[in-house]
């Protein structure tokens, strides 16, 4: 990617300035989740954003199961009855 675009070291998503260092710099992130070879279709983003994007993008694929279990009522206290 980087001949076709200059990284600037700002993520866009925070707009943190991390540089462009190679593991700790800003990191070119897939929009669509195609990666199209499009340079509309990238946004640089800094690994923080990337990695939150990543796992957000992985959430979304694999809904189905785990959410339904947890603890429910921990806590909570029981309505006094009056009778
Ligand atoms: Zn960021």
């Amino acid at each position: 990617m980087a001949r076709y675009k200059t990284k600037t070291g700002a993520c866009t998503s925070c707009g943190a300035e991390v540089g462009t260092e190679r593991g700790r710099g800003t990191e070119w992130a897939n929009v669509s989740g195609r990666y199209l070879r499009d340079l509309d279709d990238f946004v640089e983003l800094c690994i923080l954003c990337h990695r939150e994007r990543d796992r957000l993008s992985r959430r979304a694929k694999s809904l189905v199961g785990g959410a339904a279990s947890g603890p429910t009522g921990a806590g909570q206290r029981g309505t006094p009855s009056n009778e």
